[in-house]
């Protein structure tokens, strides 16, 4: 079974005149539980992946099946709207540079996208406080981003990213910003997380040692796989 596939993937951008091919012919699948990573230097497509997976951005050719709730979907024909709702079913996100919301308190981050998807406060409260005890954040519940470190940021943000329960994780060079034993930290967390739930990350990253720990690696080039399991 797989959370997440890509298929015989194309993507090309156009800059008036210049056509760059950012993408030619990419298959990939990630399982649940499973933690992929993509490499490769920079321009090499990672980043047109992550657009593709997290339904941002649509192919130019192939498919892209998602597993949400309700089954899989064929990802790459579906209109704004209804990508926005697979997308908050299926999808959460970690950035490099955390994306928290800096007016709004941890609890209240956490429990973003719980109220998004309209589900009914107590359950919300039950979840984010479960989340918040898993990423070792109680304490802080009623601080502000701009009050913590980066590694705690960090772990608001794989809570947020984890509370809906989502079939897949996308992540961009998620340590970036963070020391190694913060990071180790942090990857330790998306691995706990990523089991207990099952959920399948797809991880964007130069960093060695998250690549060491992630259960497979697939290496790009100019828009194409280089080494790693293809479909
Ligand atoms: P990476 O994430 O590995 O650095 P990208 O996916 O960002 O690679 O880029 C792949 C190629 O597509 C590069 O040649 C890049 O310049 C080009 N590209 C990416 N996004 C755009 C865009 N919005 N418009 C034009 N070209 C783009
Ligand atoms: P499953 O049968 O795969 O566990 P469910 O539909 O039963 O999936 O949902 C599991 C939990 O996720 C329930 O607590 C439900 O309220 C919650 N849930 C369902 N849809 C969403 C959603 N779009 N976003 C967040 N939570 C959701």
């Amino acid at each position: 079974s797989t959370v997440l596939t890509l298929q015989g993937v194309h993507k090309t951008y156009r800059l008036g005149a210049h056509v760059v091919p950012a993408l030619q012919g990419v298959d990939l699948s990630v399982a649940p539980g499973e933690m992929l990573a993509l490499t490769g230097p920079s321009g090499s497509g990672k980043s047109t992946i992550l657009n593709l997976a997290g339904l941002i951005d649509r192919p130019d050719a192939g498919r892209v099946t998602l597993r949400g709730r309700q089954g899989a979907v064929q990802a790459d024909t579906l209109d704004e709207t209804a990508a926005t709702l697979l997308r908050r079913d299926a999808i959460g996100f970690v950035f490099q540079s955390f994306n928290l919301v800096p007016v709004m308190t941890v609890e209240e981050n956490v429990d973003y996208p719980l109220f998004l998807a309209g589900l009914a406060a107590a359950e919300r409260r039950e979840r984010v406080a479960q989340m918040l005890d898993a990423v070792g954040l109680r304490e802080h519940a009623h601080h502000r981003p701009d009050a913590l470190s980066g590694g705690q940021r960090q772990r608001v943000a794989i809570a947020r990213a984890l509370v809906k329960r989502p079939a897949l994780v996308i992540a961009d060079e998620p340590t970036a910003n963070l020391d190694s034993h913060t990071a180790d930290q942090v990857l330790d967390l998306m691995r706990e997380q990523g089991h207990a739930h099952q959920a399948a990350f797809l991880i964007a990253t130069h960093d060695e040692r998250l690549l060491a720990r992630c259960d497979r690696r697939i290496r790009l080039l100019d828009g194409r796989i280089l080494e790693g399991e293809a479909a």
